[in-house]
């Protein structure tokens, strides 16, 4: 079945194919079929970002469509960045924009629990909507520490890997993610429905 990914994140869509090919799933880009939607994320929830985003797609196609939204969730801050996490320093920031601003509203807190939580939204042709989420638990540290990864990898310490996101290996990082958490659990409840 062709699967077109809300996306155009190339190591989403990777991942994506990688988590659901055993349910013969091929994921297509929504660029690889002349879409070029990039929708308003005006949710309050990963859950229904992810909806919107897949809503826009499947409105103008008639394959099933995936779509995603993630972001950290930091306990102090009652959850921010959240659903803004791609927001919170304005338009035009970087990601040492939005590192340097957390660790400035996060200055002198000790409670520093933090997730990484990725919401799925996944809708058929017929219209019926199946969503999943995915989360990985950790801290945020007093100063970012790695090279690799993205986005708030270098100030997550991630309390499985006992190291942060950056310091830790795509391999290592990916065995515990939020994303691969969700996708695993949407690949469940496709499962139980058959989908082939
Ligand atoms: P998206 O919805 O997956 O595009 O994620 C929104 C924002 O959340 C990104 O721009 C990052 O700032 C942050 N984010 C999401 N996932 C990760 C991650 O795995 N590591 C670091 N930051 C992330």
């Amino acid at each position: 079945m062709k699967v077109i990914a809300a996306t155009k994140n190339k190591g989403k869509i990777r991942e994506m194919q990688e988590i659901l090919s055993p349910l013969d799933i091929e994921i297509i880009s929504q660029q690889e079929i002349g879409i070029d939607v990039d929708a308003e994320e005006t949710g309050d929830t990963f859950e229904r970002n992810a909806l919107i985003k897949a809503r826009a797609v499947a409105m103008i196609c008639d394959y099933p469509v995936l779509a995603d939204d993630s972001g950290l969730c930091v306990d102090c801050l009652g959850g921010a960045p959240g659903v803004r996490s791609s927001r919170y320093a304005g338009d035009g920031a970087t990601d040492s924009d939005r590192i340097n601003k957390l660790l400035t509203e996060m200055d002198g807190k000790t409670d520093r629990n933090a997730k990484f939580v990725t919401s799925v939204a996944f809708i058929f042709p017929n219209g019926r909507e199946i969503t999943a989420s995915g989360e990985v638990h950790g801290v945020i540290t007093d100063a970012p520490e790695g090279e690799n990864g993205f986005g708030y990898d270098p100030i997550f310490y991630c309390t499985e890997l006992k190291k942060t996101f950056a310091a830790a290996s795509d391999e290592e990082k990916n065995s515990v993610s939020h994303r691969g958490r969700a996708l695993k659990n949407l690949y469940e409840k496709l499962k139980m429905l058959e989908v082939r």
